[in-house]
C-alpha cells in the first residue's frame, strides 16, 4: 500500500534487517528496539490491523506463528520470549499494517503497562 513504511521494506524500497523470508511472510529487526531481541513478523499482504483480517487470512496468521517458532528456534529463545499485536492507536499502533512484536532477552512485567 501506498505510503505503507512495511511494504516499502516488503519491497525492499527501504533497508531492513532481515531474518526471516519467505512467500508470504517477511521478519526484519525493529529499528526501535525495546529489548534485546525485538524482531517484527508481517505478511507481505498489507492488513491494516488484526480486525481486518477475514476467513481468507487465518491460515496466513496461522503461518505467521510457525514463522515465529522457526525464528525462536535460531534466536535460541527457549528461556523465554512475549508476543505482542498492538491494535489500534490506544492499544500503543503506530504503523497500520499487522505486524507481530517478538521480543527477548530481558524480563517482561505482567500485566503490560
Ligand atoms: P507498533 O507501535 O505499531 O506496534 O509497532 C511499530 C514498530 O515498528 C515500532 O516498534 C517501531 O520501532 C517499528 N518501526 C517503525 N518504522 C520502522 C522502520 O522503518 N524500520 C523498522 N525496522 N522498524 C520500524
Ligand atoms: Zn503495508
Amino acid at each position: 500500500m501506498n505510503g505503507c513504511v512495511f511494504c516499502k521494506i516488503i519491497k525492499k524500497e527501504i533497508p531492513a534487517k532481515i531474518v526471516y523470508e519467505d512467500e508470504e511472510i517477511l521478519g526484519f529487526c525493529d529499528a526501535n528496539p525495546q529489548s534485546p531481541v525485538h524482531i517484527l513478523i508481517v505478511p507481505k499482504k498489507h492488513i491494516e490491523d488484526l480486525t481486518k483480517i477475514d476467513e481468507g487470512d487465518l491460515a496466513l496468521m496461522g503461518k505467521i506463528f510457525g514463522a515465529i517458532k522457526k525464528i525462536a528456534e535460531e534466536k535460541h529463545l527457549e528461556s523465554g520470549f512475549r508476543v505482542v499485536i498492538n491494535t489500534k492507536e490506544s492499544a500503543g499502533q503506530s504503523v497500520f499494517h499487522i505486524h507481530f512484536h517478538l521480543m527477548s532477552g530481558r524480563n517482561f512485567h505482567w500485566p503490560p503497562g
